[in-house]
């Protein structure tokens, strides 16, 4: 079984996704950690972010495995980056990467491969359109830009970051834009994906509505 969970940052799609995963015994597979992971990598090797075809090479050279124990870890070439993939310099130098429709297709072949070999909850931003457009089930998570904001900067405290509510809801706003904007694997809703507004609801409200539509 596959299950495809889009949306924007901040709209509850980590955490949903993780306790859908762990419900139904499937995998999680966190495809934003992974143009995270490749990301850190061209910072520290000085890549040149506006160099597509040195993206590209980087994408098709570069090892990429998630691996859960307690929590889901990234390991990049091996050495495991989970944490300095969440710094906010990383966050936003991610589109850079994103948007290469090169990196974007070994991206995605590497996410249909892990994905394919058992069940699996991917969550992302163009899961249900271009990764699996045949998952057996899509949803397509949102929240009002003001909870959104909330949320990361609760997630950003918890990694001991500092900032404010105002600056983390200019951050996704502007991320929100070019996830939206770009000519490849757009954040938007897949035509068949079942929305749901989290603004107002609990985590286990949240799971409890995705765990109806799957289980019925
Ligand atoms: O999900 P997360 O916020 O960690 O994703 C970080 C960035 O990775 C997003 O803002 C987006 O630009 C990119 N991303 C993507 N496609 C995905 C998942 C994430 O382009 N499937």
């Amino acid at each position: 079984m596959v299950i495809a969970i889009d949306g924007p940052a901040g709209s509850g799609k980590s955490t949903v996704s993780k306790l859908i995963a762990k419900r139904l015994g499937l995998l999680y597979i966190d495809t934003g950690a992974m143009y995270r992971a490749l990301t850190l990598k061209a910072m520290r090797k000085s890549i040149d972010l506006h160099d597509e075809k040195s993206l590209v090479e980087l994408a098709k050279t570069t090892k990429i495995e998630l691996e859960e124990k307690s929590k889901l870890h990234v390991f990049l070439d091996g050495e495991d980056v989970s944490i300095p993939i969440r710094t906010p310099e990383v966050t936003a130098e991610v589109k850079y990467i994103a948007r290469v429709p090169g990196v974007r297709h070994e991206m995605v072949a590497l996410q249909r491969s892990i994905g394919s070999k058992q069940g699996a909850v991917l969550e992302g931003r163009d899961i249900g359109t271009v990764v699996f457009p045949n998952a057996d089930y899509k949803f397509y998570l949102d929240a009002s830009p003001e909870e959104r904001a909330k949320r990361r900067l609760e997630d950003l405290v918890e990694l001991g970051q500092k900032a404010n509510v105002e600056e983390v809801k200019k951050d996704i706003t502007a991320r929100d834009e070019s996830d939206m904007k770009r000519s490849v694997g757009a954040l938007k809703k897949a035509k068949d994906a079942i929305t749901i507004d989290t603004t107002v609801l609990s985590i286990d409200e949240v799971v409890d509505k995705l765990l109806a539509r799957i289980c019925r």
